[in-house]
């Protein structure tokens, strides 16, 4: 039997579960869900892709007690897109249970945080930085949070808050569930478990089971001066979807947005010195296919979860291994195929073998197409 069924759900949740259409969960949505109902600790490791966010909210959400108006499990998570992603999905599950679940991150007027959670919430996904200032003002009270979770637990240690993750776990005496959830398990992230967890559960998913990642890997050899040329013959050559372009660079990303612009593409760029305003409105627009590129630097793009996404541009060559992983997994989501593309110059050669070494395979060699082959 592999159905929902099978872990003993309440029908709302089971509702909440098919209004997101899933059919059967997935391998470490099978592996997670029960220890995580009976109150277990969870490590779960695995890449970006085999559906983390049910594994842990379906449990949680079955678990909460609407009758009582507190905070009874809080999340967090590295980025504020990510944040709302996994609200959003959290919210989805529990709305026939009626669970109210809210994001908070930074950047977002603190006013109307305070009064959306005076209102009673159950769920809180969140941002470290602005958890914290929440829970030093007092507008968050957490003493009867049963459940914490670490999403994205490396990222959020790549992105330098493990001082706020730790003061926040000070804040919460009473918590009896621990969960943390990685695509890498550092030594920083085994001394955070090791310190805060209880005999922990640990569930990996190999990569034979991670139930998506079909993702073509192929690499072009393009010289620094033609970079954004050789992009748009690439781009007029593929067939696809939505794209997301990957630079080093804020400065990068501004630069190039602009350029692709000026040549008639739809694109819009996201980094972090951008308004929130601003990086909502170009990640509604993305989302809704207004517009079909996203040049992003890595932290802006972390936990981007856009299904059709078909194609993933380094136009820039990642600095490691790990932000290579990351950047490939916005694409191939959710069982389809996927289409990763990684410009290097003679002198980054180097770094891709680097890479290709890291993840124990090698990336298809393609030539760039030819005028002709753009044009046809
Ligand atoms: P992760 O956090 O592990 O990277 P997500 O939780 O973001 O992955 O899930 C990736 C995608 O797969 C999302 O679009 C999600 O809605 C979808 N998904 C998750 N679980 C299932 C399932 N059981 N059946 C179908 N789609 C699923
Ligand atoms: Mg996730």
């Amino acid at each position: 039997m592999n159905r929902f069924d099978q872990f003993q759900l309440s029908p709302e949740i089971l509702r909440g579960i098919h209004s997101l259409g899933f059919e059967e969960p997935s391998p470490i949505q099978v592996r997670c869900i029960p220890p995580v109902l009976v109150g277990d600790d969870v490590i779960g490791q695995a890449q970006t892709g085999p559906g983390k966010t049910a594994a842990f909210g379906i449990p949680i959400l079955e678990n909460i007690d609407t009758d009582k108006n507190f905070v009874q499990s809080l999340i967090l998570a590295p980025t504020r897109e990510l944040a709302i992603q996994v609200s959003e999905e959290l919210r989805r599950i529990g709305r026939s249970k009626r669970v109210r679940t809210l994001s908070i991150y930074g950047g977002q007027a603190i006013g109307r945080q305070v009064k959306a959670l005076q209102q009673g919430v159950h769920v809180v996904v969140g941002t470290p930085g602005r958890l914290l200032d929440h829970l030093r003002r007092g507008t968050l009270q957490v003493d009867r949070v049963r459940t914490i979770v670490l999403d994205e637990a490396d990222e959020m240690l790549d992105m330098g808050f493990i001082d706020d993750i730790e003061a926040v776990m000070n804040f919460l005496p009473n918590r009896q569930q621990m969960l943390l959830f990685s695509a890498t398990m550092p030594p920083a992230i085994r001394n955070l478990a090791n310190k805060y967890m209880r005999s922990p559960k640990y569930i990996t998913v190999s990569h034979g089971e991670v139930t998506a990642p079909i993702i073509q890997q192929v690499y072009y050899r393009v010289l620094e001066n033609f970079k954004v040329d050789a992009l748009c013959r690439i781009l007029d050559s593929e067939e696809g979807e939505l794209s997301i372009i990957f630079c080093r660079t804020k400065k990068g990303v501004d630069e190039l947005t602009e350029s692709l612009q000026a040549r008639g593409y739809l694109a819009g760029g996201l980094h972090g010195d951008l308004a929130q305003q601003q990086r909502d409105r170009v990640m509604n627009a993305f989302r809704q296919s207004e517009i079909e590129l996203l040049i992003a630097t890595d932290v802006a793009a972390r936990g981007i979860d856009v299904g059709s996404v078909s194609h993933v541009i380094n136009f820039d060559i990642p600095q490691d291994v790990e932000s290579y992983v990351h950047r490939i997994g916005r694409t191939g989501r959710a069982g389809r195929e996927g289409v990763a593309l990684t410009l290097v110059t003679p002198r980054e050669m180097k770094q891709l073998r680097l890479i290709e070494k890291e993840i124990g395979s090698r990336l298809r060699a393609r030539e760039l197409p030819t005028l002709e082959e753009v044009a046809a």
